[in-house]
C-alpha cells in the first residue's frame, strides 16, 4: 500500500545548522534564548566558510529529500563568508534535486558594513535569477535603517522578506519596529511572542521542535489570522515530523482540536513554493490523511519526482551519493568544530 502527495515544503530552514550536530558544548550552559544565540548559533555562523556551507547544504538537502520534502525555504547567515554564499546553497540544493527559496539574513551585529554586504548578497543573487526572499535576521539585531533598506529592496525586487519575529522575548519590540513595512509576501518565522492582534502581514512559519528546544514558549499559531506554514528551523527537513509535533502541541493547549488545522499549515507551504505541488512523493503509508499521519511516526518516501524527474527511489537519492555526502559533511563538521 502506498499513497501519493505533492512534495512537502519546509517553510523555515537553516541548512548551515546541519553541521552543528556534535559541536563542542559552549563554555557555560546557556540560560536564555539570547544566550543560546550568543553561545551556540552566533559562534557557529561566524566560523562558516563556503566549503562548510556547501556540504551543510548538501547534507540538509539530502535529509530533506529523504523526508519527502522537495522544497526548502532557507534563511542563511555566515558573516565571514557572505558573498556568493547563496549561490553555493542554491547549487547544492539543485545538485541533490531539491527546490530552494533562499535568503541571506542581514544583521547589524557585525556593524553596518555587515548588513550592507548581506543586503548586497540578497540583491546580487535574486537579480541574477536566483529564487529568493530578502533575508533579515530579526528586528532586535537590526537598525531601523537596515529594516527599511531590506523592505525597500524586497519591494524593488518584487519578493518578500524572510525574517525572525518575536521568537524570544528579546524581540518583543518587533511588531512596532516592523509596523508599516510588512506585506503579504513576507515570511515571519516563529512569532511566539507576537500579540494576537498584531498588524503584521505575511505568512507565519511555525517551528514547534525548535521552539520546544529553545524553551521560548508556545506560539499557538491557531490564534493568528495570517496564513501559517510549518518549518524546522534547521532541525532537519522533516515536515511530517513538524506536522505531528504542531498537532500535539496544539492539542496540549486545547484537547478539543484535531490534526486538521496543523495539516492546513503543512499545506500552506505550497503557497510559498507553488511548483512543489506538482512534485510527487509516494509514501510508505496509506492513507496520508491528517488523522493517520498524526499517529504514525516513521513514514518515509518510497519514490519522489521533482519537475518530472525521479530524484529518489529504493530508499536512495538518484542524482547524488548519500554516503559520500555524509562523509564529506562529516569532514567539514570536524573543521568547523575545530574552529569553535
Ligand atoms: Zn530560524
Amino acid at each position: 500500500m502506498a499513497a501519493v502527495t505533492p512534495g512537502l515544503v519546509c517553510a523555515h530552514h537553516h541548512l548551515y545548522s546541519a553541521l552543528a550536530r556534535g559541536m563542542p558544548a559552549p563554555p557555560r550552559a546557556p540560560t536564555s534564548f539570547q544566550e543560546i544565540l550568543e553561545q551556540v548559533w552566533w559562534r557557529l555562523d561566524t566560523a562558516l566558510d563556503l566549503e562548510m556551507i556547501r556540504w551543510s547544504a548538501m547534507l540538509g538537502a539530502l535529509e530533506a529529500l529523504e523526508s519527502g520534502t522537495t522544497a526548502i525555504v532557507d534563511h542563511h547567515e555566515s558573516p565571514n563568508a557572505i558573498e556568493g554564499s547563496l549561490d553555493v546553497i542554491a547549487e547544492a540544493c539543485a545538485e541533490v534535486g531539491v527546490r530552494s527559496l533562499l535568503a541571506y539574513g542581514i544583521t547589524d551585529r557585525h556593524g553596518p558594513d555587515g548588513a550592507r554586504r548581506g543586503l548586497a548578497e540578497n540583491e546580487r543573487f535574486i537579480r541574477a535569477g536566483g529564487r529568493g526572499l530578502v533575508g533579515v535576521h530579526a528586528a532586535f539585531t537590526c537598525s531601523d535603517g537596515s529594516l527599511h533598506a531590506a523592505a525597500a529592496l524586497a519591494e524593488d525586487l518584487g519578493v518578500g522578506v524572510h525574517v525572525h519575529v518575536c521568537e524570544g522575548i528579546e524581540d518583543i519590540d518587533a511588531p512596532r519596529r516592523l509596523a508599516g513595512l510588512t506585506r503579504d509576501d513576507w515570511l515571519l518565522a516563529h512569532c511566539v511572542h507576537l500579540p494576537t492582534d498584531h498588524a503584521l502581514q505575511g505568512t507565519i512559519a511555525h517551528n514547534p521542535m525548535s521552539n520546544l528546544n529553545n524553551a521560548v514558549g508556545y506560539a499557538d499559531p491557531a490564534r493568528f489570522s495570517n496564513p501559517v506554514a510549518l518549518g524546522t528551523d534547521g532541525i532537519g527537513g522533516n515536515v511530517l515530523e513538524s506536522f505531528r509535533l504542531a498537532y500535539v502541541m496544539e492539542r496540549s493547549a486545547d484537547v478539543t482540536c484535531g490534526p486538521d488545522t496543523a495539516w492546513t499549515w503543512l499545506e500552506t507551504g505550497w503557497g510559498l513554493v507553488p511548483e512543489a505541488r506538482a512534485d510527487e512523493v509516494t509514501w510508505s503509508y496509506d492513507p496520508m490523511d491528517p488523522w493517520h499521519v498524526a499517529f504514525t511516526p516513521g513514514i518515509i518516501p518510497r519514490r519522489i519526482t521533482i519537475d518530472g524527474e525521479v530524484v529518489f527511489a529504493d530508499g536512495r537519492p538518484t542524482r547524488v551519493d548519500a554516503d559520500e555526502i555524509r562523509a564529506r559533511a562529516r569532514e567539514q563538521a570536524v573543521r568547523l568544530h575545530a574552529r569553535l
